[in-house]
């Protein structure tokens, strides 16, 4: 039973000790256990342990990000860091035993095929011997974001960061935005040794592990740490030609037209950010109006939505104001052992708070829907079909956004889509960036600047930097968090955006036909690999020929190009 407030969410400090003790016992019991009855009785005492380490430590990460300056959340927070590995190493000997079972055919036909192949592919990404270097690897990414959380950059009187500084860099007035860039990518530049050494360590210490592993490089490491089950290499090859084909061209066109619509000759980077010269379209009131507004939606929207809206919010499962101390970013998390989903977000008053509340309410949909999902390995499925909940929900909502834009939805929805759109080339340039990276391991900064340079000319061949040297000269990867701390996870995205577009354009012909096939999707949870789910949805598989070619067909429509 879903608990009903977040105040009841509580879960013990683990005792590493003790669950190393249960482990033995588990894996003992497993190996006597003499059919499938006495196997599912260990599998689920196994998996309860598992839902309260997991309960712990994402509620630990959640209230660090709350209260970053909190001495006892900094302290769980590191002792989480430092109980992860050790945990890691316990759970895969479980599932190199599962694996190996001689009574897995009949476990797979109770606990499904799915959490079997994920136990699989996971056991080969990790190795007790790698365990140093997954613990060095998580510093180096620590230093990234502590180096670009500690920027300080001077603006219009101001001392702002890298995120306050946005605001500027999505200005309505262009020679603001111009300046807030530079200042921005001047950052960059002052600290761009610093950021090539730590990328350029991460690189040689995932190709080590890689190779210790028996890999070439890192790209087939990669692709299992990303859990990817029904794909490969070769079929995000073929889905990047497509995007190149089909949806290059059409980027291409959007930036034109902005270029009109901002009565501007040429488009600069700085200019991409806006679509319109009187700004982008803003919500039109405060946080406590804007949940207001969401509960109206949600009603309207029924499958479900409304009432789990209510438990949401009135439970307190919803941290969407800033403040002081609280981390920046959005995201969701959930609470395993009750079923309950947290959102947690920093509304600025812009559109982007639209965005990130229906795209992470999305996900939180998603891991209620799926809470009773027998394993907690499918109660999220893998990355890419994640980001099908949160960003289909975007679209869905479309015909309620006057609640928030009133006689700007329309405005709302149409710089919206062209983003969506234009996100599909940058996502996939980012993707194809690391695969470079990762075959050229032994590459030189100056080489991956270079590397990148060509991504753009590729995928974004409208861009141009002007006079902003550094991100001229290939330095606009130094920005995605992603490339550093995530490898391989930003084409999910761009799959997940081309399912989400498909949902749009069923929602324009049946919204009730779309919503029903939404709905049972969320509930399905991660019981199977993507391209699984996606077909079960009635949706086409983007690794499917013409499937991009039909996305763009339908939003060049929409857009009346
Ligand atoms: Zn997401």
């Amino acid at each position: 039973m879903p608990t009903s407030t977040f105040e009841d969410i509580a879960a013990g400090t683990p005792d590493l000790d003790d669950l190393a003790t249960r482990n033995e016992t588990w894996l003992a019991s497993l190996a006597a256990a003499a059919d499938v009855e006495a196997c599912l009785a260990v599998i689920l005492d196994w998996d309860r342990a598992r839902r309260e380490f997991e309960t712990w430590s994402n509620l630990v990460d959640l209230r660090f990000h709350q209260v970053t300056t909190d001495s006892a959340a900094i302290a769980d927070r590191d002792l989480s860091d430092q109980l992860s590995p050790r945990w890691t190493e316990l759970e895969v000997a479980m599932k190199r035993s599962l694996i190996a079972h001689p009574l897995r055919g009949q476990l797979e036909d109770s606990l499904g095929a799915q959490v079997f192949a994920l136990w699989e592919v996971d056991v080969l990404a990790f190795d007790p011997a790698l365990k140093d270097d997954l613990v060095r690897e998580a510093k180096l990414g620590g230093e990234y974001t502590s180096l670009l959380a500690g920027a300080e950059l001077s603006f219009a009187g101001e001392t702002l960061n890298l995120s306050t500084l946005t605001k500027y860099r999505v200005h309505a007035d262009r020679d603001t935005r111009h300046d807030a860039e530079r200042v921005h990518w001047d950052w960059f530049a002052s600290n761009g040794e610093q950021l090539d050494r730590i990328y350029g360590d991460l690189v040689s210490l995932r190709t080590q592990m890689a190779r210790q592993l028996g890999y070439e490089n890192f790209i087939e490491l990669g692709y299992k740490r990303m859990l990817r089950i029904d794909y490969g290499r070769e079929a995000v090859e073929r889905f990047r030609a497509q995007v190149r084909e089909h949806v290059v061209p059409l980027a291409r066109r959007l930036a034109e037209q902005q270029a009109a619509t901002l009565g501007v000759d040429q488009l600069m980077a700085w200019d991409e950010p806006v679509r319109d010269p009187a700004g982008n379209p803003a919500p039109q009131g405060d946080h406590d109006w804007m949940m207001a507004r969401a509960r109206e939606m949600f009603d309207d929207m029924g499958s479900g939505l409304g009432e789990f809206f209510r438990l949401m919010d009135s439970g307190g499962f919803l941290d969407l104001k800033s403040r002081s101390g609280k981390a920046g970013g959005g995201f969701c998390t959930n609470f395993p052992t009750h079923g309950m989903p947290f959102v947690y977000a920093n509304f600025n008053g812009t559109k982007g708070d639209v965005e990130v509340f229906t795209h992470e309410i999305g996900h939180a949909f998603q891991t209620y829907s799926s809470r009773k999902q027998r394993m907690v390995d499918t109660v999220w499925p893998t990355m890419e079909s994640c980001e099908v909940h949160s960003m289909s929900l975007e679209f869905l909502t479309w015909p309620h956004m006057e609640k928030f834009f009133g006689d700007d939805a329309e405005r709302f929805r149409k710089v919206h889509l062209a983003q969506s759109l234009t996100f599909l080339p940058y996502g996939t340039a980012v993707d194809h960036f690391q695969h470079e990276v990762y075959s050229r391991p032994e590459a030189t900064a100056a080489e991956r600047h270079e590397m990148w340079r060509e991504m753009e000319k590729t995928y974004l061949p409208w861009r141009q930097w002007g006079d902003l040297p550094y991100a001229a000269k290939g330095g606009r990867w130094q920005a995605q968090q992603h490339v550093f701390g995530s490898p391989f996870y930003y084409i999910d995205y761009v799959l997940a955006q081309t399912c989400a577009l498909q949902f749009l354009g069923r929602s324009r012909h049946d919204e009730a036909e779309a919503m029903a096939a939404y709905v049972a999707l969320c509930g399905r949870g991660g019981e199977a690999p993507f391209q699984q789910l996606v077909r079960s949805a009635g949706l086409v598989s983007p690794f499917d020929e013409g499937c991009l070619a039909a996305v763009v067909n339908e939003a060049q429509e929409l857009l009346g190009l």
